[in-house]
């Protein structure tokens, strides 16, 4: 007999799962990114230096600051 709840568990399940998975490894990098705030210092993350630094964050979802200090701060 077929549980017609049952993908509708599945999908909660999968949810939760995911949840969970986001609170072991500390953030959701695409939410992080979606919120316009920092993953790695939870500080907020709205403006940089430049094209290449906004292009970082979408990547790594690190603030300008978080960048510098893993990067180093690259002047000419
Ligand atoms: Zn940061």
């Amino acid at each position: 007999m077929k549980n017609p709840h049952y993908s509708l568990e599945a999908t909660f399940k999968h949810q939760g799962i995911e949840q969970m998975l986001t609170k072991l490894t500390g953030v959701s990098r695409v939410g992080a990114v979606a919120e316009a705030s920092c993953a790695t210092c939870k500080g907020e993350a709205s403006s940089f230096r430049d094209a290449l630094s906004k292009k970082e964050y979408t990547i790594s979802g690190m603030c300008q600051s978080c960048q510098d200090s893993i990067f180093g701060i690259s002047e000419e």
